[in-house]
């Protein structure tokens, strides 16, 4: 079993583990309301999504431009370093994935203003290990130097054949990323993370996807192949199983943004009434989706419940197009 997670923070800001509020760490958008820099339906109202925490820099240059080091929080292997920053809302970014955890999560550096000379796919890092230098690289929006921040992620990603989903959508230009592209990431809370560690809550990534809450629960039937997301989580797996040993299908609990959190294979037999590919929605926790309605996980029509807009595409990522 692996041990405890150590982890640091991704900035030499050490306001989190000094207790501070998070005002002394968290960045806002232009809005001004502290909440906007953290993780969830933060923006618009409540309806927009933002996908991790934005952390301000401590210390500028002469020009204004942040100093401040970015550093690994964990030690991992580098998988994705985007360099031209034209080339995604996240600008210039480092994916780096951490197969020392359970399961093995990816964190992501965005905005970035430099990354260290030599990091590239395949390097390892160290806990703590100097990647970058925060920034506020990005190519929609023009970052002012007066909101320059490190957006932080934590989470895992959905498919290792993001690339047909991606051509189906007719989105009008080329994926650079390969399968660490945004669309194929689900990010986690990291600030949640954190908090839940230091008070001993959980001890590490497996104890913290053991304890989410269900909001939508479904079952699908997909057939014997099995989706490489659950190949690659194994410890998402309520039971253990062997493969096509007879599985016709999953029941799959999502989170309140729609991380497919806990798998439970079915025998064909489970799932006699339902069509190749069919999904049904089981059971949704509707205060906590009402909460969350920066997501659409579930939607009622005529008493009957089905996979809402985002929850269909989480589920295209993870069994191909239905
Ligand atoms: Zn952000």
């Amino acid at each position: 079993m692996a041990g405890r997670t150590e982890i640091v923070w991704p900035t030499p800001n050490t306001a989190f583990f000094d207790g501070k509020p998070i005002e002394a760490f968290i960045q806002p958008t232009a809005s001004g309301i502290v909440e906007s820099g953290l993780y969830g339906g933060v923006r618009n109202g409540g309806t927009r999504f933002h996908e991790g925490i934005d952390l301000f820099p401590l210390k500028r240059d002469r020009q204004g431009e942040p100093v401040d080091p970015v550093f690994a929080v964990m030690p991992g292997v580098v998988r994705h370093v985007s360099t031209l920053p034209g080339n995604s809302s996240y600008g210039r970014y480092i994916v780096i994935e951490h197969p020392g955890e359970t399961p093995a999560v990816y964190t992501l550096y965005a905005h970035l203003r430099a990354i260290e000379p030599g990091l590239a796919a395949g390097t390892e890092v160290a806990r703590g290990q100097r990647i970058a230098t925060m920034g506020r690289s990005s190519s929609v929006i023009a970052i002012p130097k007066a909101r320059a921040h490190l957006h932080f992620e934590i989470g895992v990603w959905l498919a290792r054949d993001f690339q047909r989903w991606y051509d189906a959508q007719k989105f009008g230009s080329p994926n650079m990323h390969g399968i660490w592209n945004g669309l194929n990431l689900m990010g986690l809370d990291p600030l949640d993370f954190y908090r839940c560690l230091r008070a001993g809550g959980v001890a590490d990534f497996q104890d913290y996807f053991r304890q989410m809450k269900p909001v939508v629960r479904l079952r699908i039937a997909s057939g014997s192949r099995m989706p490489d997301f659950v190949e690659r989580y194994p410890s998402l797996r309520t039971t253990p199983v062997q493969a096509a040993d007879g599985v016709g299908g999953w029941e799959i609990a999502f989170n309140e943004t729609g991380i497919p959190f806990a798998w439970t294979p079915l025998q064909a037999h489970e799932l006699a009434d339902y069509k190749p590919g069919e999904a049904r929605v089981l059971a949704v926790d509707e205060a906590l989706a009402k909460k969350w309605r920066c997501k659409s996980l579930a939607v009622k029509t005529r008493g009957q419940w089905r996979a809402g807009d985002d929850l269909d595409t989480v589920l295209q990522l993870l069994f191909g197009p239905r």
